[in-house]
């Protein structure tokens, strides 16, 4: 019983990778598109990554899918990130005081290469794939909290006025993660009934342990969120 159980297990996290894949590849065919047409280059390219220090939120398909990759890392330093950012959202419970600490506190993704290029490219989650900038790199990776940035804050301002954006990032792509995610939950949901969603140390630390959405998981808002099939509409990836 135990080993039927394993195997519908392994079934579902199988089944679920291959729909995030699906769905990352129509993400990255959608920017494609919308780069041509808008005759506007995008600055992101390899090696640029002034926003890897962000927090990453992924849904549970999309751990599925980065199952196989979370040996990228030294098992040390993925349990001490998992510890960080569950300490992390100890003191900051608030999701908007929680992303803006991140940043600081946790710094730059573990499956960052030496040369600065993602470790795990074809795998990454939503969450990095929609930020997406025309503007010199050095804006993704400004605290404009800070005084120090006050100059760039306001030539930021001044280009935000004739862009639909979201700080440095273009706001398009944004909303059409933020469509795509939806339809991972409705996926979790044949599945499950229910999907999760939460910071991607944590999610990958759940599938690595077999967890599954439905079960009690020992996580909360703002690292982790069930998502029930009433209220899915609201939810979406942020970065
Ligand atoms: S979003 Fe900004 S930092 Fe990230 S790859 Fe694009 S330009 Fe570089
Ligand atoms: S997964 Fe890759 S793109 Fe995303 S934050 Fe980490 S290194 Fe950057």
């Amino acid at each position: 019983m135990v080993e039927s159980g394993l195997v519908l297990s392994i079934e579902n996290t199988k089944k679920l990778a291959a729909s995030a894949r699906y769905r990352l590849n129509l993400f990255d065919s959608w920017l494609d598109r919308r780069v041509k047409r808008d005759h506007h280059p995008l600055t992101c390219a390899k090696g640029c990554f002034a926003c890897c220090d962000l927090s990453v939120t992924v849904s549970w398909a999309e751990a599925c899918l980065l199952r196989s990759v979370i040996s990228n890392i030294p098992n040390g330093t993925f349990t001490s990130w998992v510890d960080r950012v569950v300490k992390l959202s100890s003191r900051y419970p608030e999701e908007d005081a929680f992303l803006e600490a991140y940043r600081c506190a946790i710094g730059t993704c573990p499956f960052l290469g030496i040369t600065g290029e993602c470790g795990i490219y074809a795998f990454r989650p939503l969450s990095c794939r929609m930020l997406v900038s025309e503007l010199p790199s050095r804006y993704c990776g400004l605290n404009y909290n800070a005084t120090a940035n006050e100059a760039e804050h306001r030539e930021l301002l001044i280009w935000q006025d004739g862009n639909d954006c979201m700080g440095p990032w273009l706001a398009g792509p944004v909303r059409e993660a933020r469509k795509i995610e939806r339809i991972l939950h409705q996926d979790s949901f044949h599945v499950y009934g229910v999907s999760i969603r939460g910071s991607l140390p944590v999610m990958l630390g759940l599938v690595r342990a077999g967890a599954e959405p439905g079960m009690e998981l020992p996580y909360s808002p703002p690292i982790l969120e069930v998502i029930h099939p009433l209220d899915a509409e609201k939810h979406g990836s942020s970065p």
